[in-house]
């Protein structure tokens, strides 16, 4: 029974994806990912977002864009600002709630998917992450009391590099822990969610920047700027629909795709009143809804 035991453990480290220039590949990758992630979330982040932006997805605006918009918009300072406060303090509930939650993790599980390859691990918890950011992101537009946080992010009229960095910080701690508590108590570790997060928040940045180009040979396979700018603009028949942060599938399973082929996304913007200030951000989700037009025709 040992030796057959042993010839099996043999045949599974004999298996091809665990050669050692494989696991050495995605070791580095992890170990890569683990380290922009900490660097990310740990106050350098602000750096390492300007410098990629303006690197790539700067210059790639000024290549394709989707609309006439000056690298100086309207509230760019807002939306800097937001990016250098909320960005940091997004994943503050979800670090502090994991080495409780933990304690609650299905052990079964746990070992389950922990005993497989990092990849395999990677995949399954963007597919699991995933589900989770459709639903959480769903019920952000469909319940009236989180729509009044998620709305900031919806206010923003210019879609650009730094667009998607608006949020209010009680939408970031919502979401943070509608997808990372399921995700915990299943079994996945902080590792497997932070390198889900290093793909989320580049990519995040990607779907909202002022890149005209269609990437149809994507359509229903992963999201793109096209796609995102549709869940923000204001036309009736885009209300609503593509809450997915990477894999359409789910807006395709659930009906709420939309991606008209010939037509441009745009306006953007809310109807009920929003301050352009980030201090008017912040306490605005406290105050009376107040509708106002203005937010329809400012783009
Ligand atoms: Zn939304
Ligand atoms: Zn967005």
């Amino acid at each position: 029974m040992n030796e057959l035991s042993l010839k099996e453990e043999d045949d599974w480290t004999n298996s091809w994806w665990y050669r050692p220039w494989i696991r050495f590949v995605f070791g580095s990758i992890t170990l890569v990912s683990v380290i922009s992630y900490l660097a990310i979330e740990s106050g350098i982040e602000a750096f390492f977002f300007i410098v990629l932006s303006v690197l790539i997805i700067v210059p790639l605006e000024k290549l394709i864009p989707r609309h006439n918009l000056k690298f100086f918009r309207p509230h760019l300072l807002t939306d800097f600002f937001h990016h250098f406060v909320s960005g940091f303090i997004g994943f503050i509930p979800l670090i502090l709630i994991v080495p409780i939650i933990e304690n609650y993790q299905s052990q079964t599980l746990a070992s389950l998917i922990q005993s497989q390859p990092m990849w395999l691990q990677i995949l399954e918890a963007l597919f699991i992450s995933e589900f989770l950011v459709y639903w959480g992101h769903r019920l952000s537009h469909q319940i009236p009391f989180l729509w009044r946080f998620h709305s900031v992010h919806h206010s923003v009229v210019h879609l650009d590099w730094l667009a998607g960095e608006r949020r209010h910080p009680l939408d970031q701690f919502y979401m943070s822990l509608f997808i990372g508590v399921p995700m915990i108590l299943s079994g996945f570790s902080l590792v497997d969610l932070l390198v889900i997060g290093v793909i989320q928040n580049l990519w995040d940045m990607t779907i909202h920047a002022n890149l005209g180009w269609r990437l149809k040979s994507l359509d229903g396979i992963w999201v793109t700027s096209e796609f995102h700018h549709w869940h923000h603009s204001v036309n009736k028949e885009a209300r609503d629909k593509n809450y997915s942060g990477a894999l359409p599938l789910f807006d395709r399973m659930f009906g709420t795709f939309y991606l008209p082929d010939n037509k441009n996304p745009g306006p953007y913007g809310i109807d009920t009143h929003m301050p352009d200030t980030y201090f008017g951000h912040m306490i605005q989700p406290f105050l009376p809804v107040k509708p106002d037009s203005s937010g329809l025709t400012k783009s």
